[in-house]
């Protein structure tokens, strides 16, 4: 993570947004916006490079319901390209 996201004396994550402490269930908020970089650049990189891209990119960690309260404009499903470059290898299986 770029920058250290917020805790509480006990090491717990606090959203930065209702200052709730994070129960280990929380859901990074990424800058720019994870849809952004996966357009401009994820679609055409490794898993591994994705992997680096979505820790750097990651700013702080919010509560579920504040990620569900905010997040509608950041859909998980629309405005992603659909297409791959040449340079994307897809995840690789697990337990190998
Ligand atoms: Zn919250």
């Amino acid at each position: 993570m770029r920058n250290a996201a917020p805790k509480d004396e006990q090491g717990n994550f606090i959203c930065p947004s209702c200052g709730n402490t994070i129960d280990g269930d929380g859901l990074p908020e990424h800058n720019p916006p994870i849809v952004e970089t996966w357009n401009t650049t994820g679609y055409n990189t490794s898993q591994e490079q994705r992997i680096d891209l979505f820790n750097e990119t990651a700013v702080a960690i919010h509560c579920k319901r504040c990620q569900s309260i905010q997040g509608r404009a950041l859909s998980r499903t629309t405005n992603y390209r659909k297409d791959t470059g040449p340079n994307y290898t897809p995840r690789k299986p697990r337990g190998r």
